[in-house]
């Protein structure tokens, strides 16, 4: 696997850019918008269980919040940086702009490794971070969520801390909480859902009916799984899932002609989304080993693991019958392979877009905390599937109409989404 060494900060005003030329941005909105309005970068001293004390660096960045409030998660991660944190705060303005949720964006993150920490130090560290940021977060500031190594109940201490500190109730402060405790049915099942949603139109769009396609997916965790079920619900077949092996350090592919059982394929799978080979053995799958996913001849690939799967030392190897990329990871694709995908006419539901029901589930269960009332399962999954037809829609509609890519034409509404609350604000 190709290991691309990439500053993520700089592929964000790379894309940022390309966007701004093309909708004509005047100079004063692209300075804006280049860079996070706000960062706070701090130290967070927390007592160890030896009696210790160990200092840790962390983040919380707001990269614009002209539609609403920021928006997005925290990171608990070893290789953090302030680049890293920086570009996700972006994707996510662009993300809760194209789903047109009334947010803005923004990230966390903690330089730690929660492997390495034990219950109490992590429930330390989480108020202590919030210790830092409590004045500049809230409801109507900036809403911190779950992302890489966090979790619902780091989301809970998180939020005792801030309604300590604040002296009240304010469930909307925070979302990603455990459902009965402040979260929101359906937040399972809304990334992988999501993309499908976005799936189901494509293939209207194209006069492909679901039930004679095929998909291979790369990951078995979160995105996939429930990406799968809804894949599986509207008549399609799997016929491979890609999932990575702990002990072997490397990934494998559970190939079944037929189509995969998702039921039985859950049976054999661990927390992480890891597949035991031996038993897909015995039930009949081929395990594959390496990249064998993106070879099979299928119409629609799902990458639903990891960013840079799909780069120029693999896309030559994909199927000619490939038609449809629906990215459920975030940056799958790396843009020389993303040209040679718009050369072949493939097309690219892209990351922001197709994985945006995460999000949008997370508006949901701010909106509900703030009003304490919750709306049942299916009007949720409802709700989900009207705003994410929408945003697949009219990115759909604008590449039509202006002859773009849907990555091309995502950024393009996305941006000007943004660029135009900052002008009615009169900022810029
Ligand atoms: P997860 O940890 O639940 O699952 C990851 C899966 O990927 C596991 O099955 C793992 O075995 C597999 N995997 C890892 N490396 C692999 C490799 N090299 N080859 C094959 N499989 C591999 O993660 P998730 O929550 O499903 O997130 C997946 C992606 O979707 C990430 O890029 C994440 O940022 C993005 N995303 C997730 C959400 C969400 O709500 N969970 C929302 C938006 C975006």
């Amino acid at each position: 696997m190709k290991s691309v060494n990439y500053n993520p900060f700089h592929v964000a005003q790379a894309q940022f850019d390309s966007a701004a030329d093309l909708l004509g941005l005047d100079d004063a909105t692209r300075a804006l918008l280049r860079n996070p309005i706000r960062e706070f970068h701090f130290l967070i001293p927390v007592k160890m269980d030896n009696g210790k004390i160990q200092v840790f660096k962390g983040f919380r960045i707001q990269h614009n919040d002209a539609r609403g409030p920021a928006k997005g998660g925290l990171r608990f991660h070893p290789q953090e940086t302030v680049d890293t944190v920086r570009a996700l705060s972006m994707w996510m303005t662009w993300k809760t702009a194209v789903a047109d949720i009334p947010l803005g964006g923004g990230k966390g993150g903690v330089v730690c490794d929660p492997h390495n920490l034990s219950g109490d130090e992590q429930e330390r560290l989480c108020r202590g971070w919030v210790r830092q940021v409590y004045k500049n977060i809230g409801p109507n500031m900036d809403i911190p969520a779950p992302d890489v190594m966090t979790n619902a109940q780091h989301m809970l201490w998180m939020l005792d801390e801030y309604e300590t500190l604040t002296g009240g109730r304010y469930p909307g402060a925070i979302t990603g909480k455990p459902v009965g405790m402040g979260g929101s049915l359906g937040r399972t099942e809304a990334t992988g859902y999501g993309a499908i949603i976005t799936l189901r139109e494509a293939l209207k769009e194209l006069n492909m009916d679901p039930g004679n396609t095929t998909a291979s997916v790369q990951g078995f965790g979160n995105v996939s799984q429930y990406a799968i079920e809804l894949y599986l619900q509207l008549g399609g077949t799997v016929v491979c899932v890609s999932a990575w092996d702990q002990k072997d350090q490397t990934s494998y592919a559970f190939a079944k002609k037929e189509g995969v059982n998702l039921e039985e394929l859950r049976s054999i799978s661990n927390s992480f989304g890891g597949i035991d080979k031996s038993k897909a053995a015995d039930l009949g799958y081929s395990v594959l080993p390496g990249e064998q996913w993106l070879e099979q001849e299928v119409d629609i690939l799902i990458p639903a693991a990891l960013e840079n799967q799909i780069n120029e030392e693999n896309v030559n190897q994909i199927s000619k019958q490939v038609k449809i990329v629906v990215e459920g990871a975030n940056g799958p694709t790396t843009p020389e392979a993303s040209a040679v995908f718009e050369k072949n006419g493939v097309f690219i539901i892209p990351d922001f877009l197709a994985n945006a029901g995460g999000v949008t589930c997370s508006y949901f269960e701010q909106v509900q905390s703030n009003m304490n009332y919750f709306w049942t399962k299916e009007e949720v999954l409802s709700k989900l599937d009207t705003k994410m037809t929408n945003a697949f829609l009219s990115v759909s509609n604008f590449a039509m109409e202006n002859n773009l890519s849907m990555r091309s034409a995502a950024y393009a509404i996305s941006v000007d989404r943004v660029a135009r609350a900052c002008h009615d604000r009169g900022w810029v």
